[in-house]
């Protein structure tokens, strides 16, 4: 060992006592990912074997899981269907956004969620939580991003289609589906449903007709329900990306409150954001959204949804750090030269394909980036050991 690489070793042990000065570390938010689980399926296809995975995203105010739940059975030529729904938010809180599945997309009448998924993972974890999934309908590749930021009661979701070559998209429709509060017809309980927008306010059972401009959010509660009463779990909501829509209806029912976003096909993307007020009363989660719905959206609009280590990068700058540290690292250097010239490619032809809007390659860039902080660190203090 370098003798010099034995002092940095001693003063590294003194760190820890430095860091006591340091001024607290700012909100880290986790992401976690269970990796799924394959086992008999027990609601549906008898002698079928259904996959389960659960993603989580957690900051100080709130832990949001999801989870997704798919057949994985032949029989069904490349879909997956799943019972009770294919994605779903477990928590805070069971109902309002439906555990087993709040979200499906209708895209020329065939459902997105119950395709192929062609990949699920966790693209950033710290500074904020982060992870995507893409999925191969035969008329569209479709892309959702879900991010937590630090501080923050919602997530925020980025979902994105791309026409496969030949496909027209005659409709694209987000349909979500909540309980607000509670199970009331499984629990033998009759409710009072309403869903609010800073337009109107609705209650069941009735269709609300959105008008695209008009209703930027909308809070699903239940009046007999309310946390002011000691019923229920709280309401819940959602912020919706305007320009996109073609228009939208809510149907409010005593049970189920079902919620169909009609999407022009053509704008290739939606933003939308939601809520889980899980413990809040009715009042509070309106006077929540009535004082921060407008800022909530409009940061949801202007936020860059790709992974912090993939916007951080510079590739160029990257490439010419590089060098030089292998130049300064001189004999040390050469070891880990092709390690590093493997990484920078990666790197390089990653980055080309994100560019292009290859959310996948763009997954796998943050990977790599992540994966190869050690070997960086490494070629630094070999660099700052034998710089002349
Ligand atoms: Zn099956």
């Amino acid at each position: 060992m370098h003798t010099t690489v034995r002092h940095l070793l001693a003063v590294s042990v003194l760190l820890p006592l430095a860091a006591w000065a340091q001024p607290a570390q700012p909100e880290q938010v986790s992401a976690y990912d269970d990796g799924g689980r394959i086992g008999p399926s027990t609601h549906q296809c008898s002698g079928h074997q259904i996959l389960v995975r659960h993603l989580s995203l957690q900051n100080a105010v709130q832990k949001y899981g999801f989870q997704y739940s798919g057949c994985q059975d032949p029989a069904h030529h490349g879909e997956h269907p799943s019972s009770e729904g294919n994605f779903g938010m477990p928590s805070p809180s069971v109902c309002n956004w439906y555990h087993s599945g709040f979200l499906t997309m209708d895209i020329n009448g065939k459902d997105v969620v119950r395709q192929d998924v062609k990949e699920m993972r966790l693209t950033e974890t710290g500074a904020r939580g982060g992870f995507q999934v893409i999925w191969s309908h035969p008329d569209a590749e479709v892309s959702l991003r879900i991010l937590l930021l630090p501080g923050q009661n919602h997530v925020l979701c980025l979902l994105k289609w791309q026409p496969r070559a030949g496909a027209t998209l005659k409709n694209v429709t987000v349909k979500f589906r909540c309980y607000p509060s509670f199970f009331t017809a499984a629990r033998q309980r009759q409710g009072e449903r309403h869903v609010k927008t800073p337009r109107t306010d609705q209650q069941e059972p009735t269709t609300l007709e959105l008008v695209p401009g008009k209703d930027p959010w909308l809070l699903y509660y239940d009046t007999i329900f309310d946390v002011a009463k000691g019923e229920g779990e709280g309401p819940c909501a959602i912020i919706a990306e305007q320009t996109a829509l073609l228009g939208g209806k809510v149907g409010i029912g005593g049970y189920a409150v079902n919620t169909d976003l009609m999407v022009k096909p053509e704008a290739g993307s939606l933003r939308f954001g939601l809520y889980d007020f899980a413990g809040s009363k009715n009042a509070d989660a309106e006077a929540y959204l009535q004082a921060h719905g407008s800022e909530d959206l409009a940061q949801l609009l202007a936020l860059d949804f790709r992974p912090g280590l993939v916007r951080e990068v510079d590739v160029a700058k990257l490439k010419a750090e590089a060098a030089q540290l292998l130049n300064d690292a001189a004999d040390d250097g050469v070891a880990l030269k092709p390690k590093v010239e493997a990484v920078l490619k990666q790197v390089e032809d990653l980055a080309a394909k994100g560019q292009g809007g290859d959310w996948q390659a763009e997954g796998e860039l943050a990977g790599v980036l992540r994966s190869s902080e050690e070997l960086f660190w490494r070629l630094k203090t070999f660099a700052m050991l034998n710089r002349k």
